[in-house]
């Protein structure tokens, strides 16, 4: 239980989202800090009291080794046996294995790489630089914690998404939840494909509440660098247009504000926050540099925060596509009677997180209450 809470994080992760809104259906945090972050041990425990107040029958320890339609259902193949059901939920996670780009092989020998699966804390890297790839949550508090340990780091950035920790005195997370941005539901975005392949914002949980977009990795002292394309001859290339994918993130996040201002202006509720704010737009290096020569001994370590993805090896149902993700209608899957929950905007754009998933978990379990209903 609380599988991937216990082995695939590192050491002085937090929850990027507030504990008020660490809720589960039953349970609410109630403890000291509801605007701090929680530890990677807090949540594992949240997870726990969440099995014991909602009584549900969990078996621990089991992988499902192979899912297969047979007799009007699936049958299961498990570490502790066959299984039969007619339905099956399918809640095995976005984040089975972390992503990383194919011409990795091509890194020289002499630089070691490491996934956030395998990193724990600083200290276990070599002296020297580290080259961190990927801007998005992973990537920008792992640069701030090795750059931190007296390790340079210079940052890879793509595409990204900027935001500030606080805005109008409330935690950014506030707006997003309470305008309703988080709420919209996956058939009223417009780019659904595109949505469920943003990437996860630039927040980390400090107890400063200090917000770590890449101007304030910059200040650390992070080189910040774009979006790694190849490697020829031990060097790593770099594309040119990190300016513009800091000003198209710059923009964005400027529209998102304009959005939760509107929605205080209109909905009544400039009262319960301060003034508007606006931020500098993200410094970027003239020039930044293009490349890197990784014979050289200046990287001694390279660390992919270039996203996960999720494992479906064990389902044997003709269900996923062929960028490996699952086919689906709001988490009812295109096999009968087999569904998903857990995965990004399945049903809204908080459909990825711990608060995300009571209301997706209510209209998914409809939906399979109403099937075994109708073949009953
Ligand atoms: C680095 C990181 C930071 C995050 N930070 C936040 C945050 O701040 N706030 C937030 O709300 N969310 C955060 N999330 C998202 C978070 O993962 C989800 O909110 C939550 O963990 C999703 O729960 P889940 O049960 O859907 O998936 P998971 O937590 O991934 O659990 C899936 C489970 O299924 C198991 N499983 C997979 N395959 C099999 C199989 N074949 N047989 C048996 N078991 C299997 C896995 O072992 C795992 O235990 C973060 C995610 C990551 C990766």
């Amino acid at each position: 239980m609380a599988n991937s809470w216990r082995r695939e994080r590192w050491d002085s992760l937090r929850l990027l989202t507030p504990s008020w809104q660490s809720r589960l259906p039953g349970l609410r945090y109630e403890g000291p800090e509801p605007d701090g972050y929680m530890t990677v041990g807090e949540v594992t425990e949240f997870i726990e009291r969440f099995a014991k107040v909602s009584g549900a029958p969990v078996r621990t320890g089991v992988n499902v080794t192979s899912v297969r339609q047979a007799d009007g259902g699936y049958r299961l193949a498990t570490s502790q046996g066959e299984l039969h059901a007619r339905t099956v939920v399918i809640a095995s996670g976005a984040c089975n294995e972390p992503s990383v780009p194919a011409f990795s092989p091509a890194v020289p020998a002499s630089v070691e790489q490491l996934t956030p699966f395998g990193y724990h804390d600083p200290a276990q890297l070599p002296g020297g630089g580290v080259l961190v790839v990927g801007a998005s949550a992973t990537g920008v508090q792992l640069a701030a914690e090795i750059q931190r340990s007296g390790r340079p780091v210079t940052l890879s950035v793509g595409e990204h998404v900027r935001l500030p920790r606080t805005y109008r005195g409330h935690d950014v997370l506030w707006w997003m939840e309470t305008s309703g941005v988080w709420n919209q539901r996956y058939d009223e975005v417009e780019d659904l494909t595109r949505a469920r392949r943003l990437p996860s914002p630039q927040l980390a949980g400090t107890a400063g509440r200090t917000t770590l977009d890449l101007s304030a990795l910059a200040s650390m002292g992070v080189g910040l660098v774009g979006r790694w394309a190849a490697v020829r001859e031990g060097r790593a290339l770099f594309s040119g247009g990190l300016r513009n994918v800091c000003s198209l993130a710059d923009l964005k996040m400027e529209r998102l504000l304009d959005a939760f201002d509107e929605w205080g202006r209109t909905g009544g509720h400039d009262a319960e926050a301060g003034p508007p704010e606006r931020f500098a737009p993200t410094r970027v290096p003239e020039p930044a540099r293009l490349q890197l020569d990784l014979r050289s001994g200046e990287i001694r370590t390279i660390v992919w925060a270039t996203g996960f993805r999720p494992d479906y090896g064990w389902l044997d149902v003709p269900v996923v596509d062929a960028k490996g993700q699952l086919r689906h209608e709001g988490g009812v899957v295109d096999s009968p009677g087999l569904y998903a929950l857990g995965l990004p905007v399945l049903r809204r754009r908080k459909s990825t997180f711990i608060c995300g998933i009571e209301d997706d978990a209510r209209a998914v379990t409809g939906h399979l209450a109403r099937f075994l209903a109708a073949g009953s």
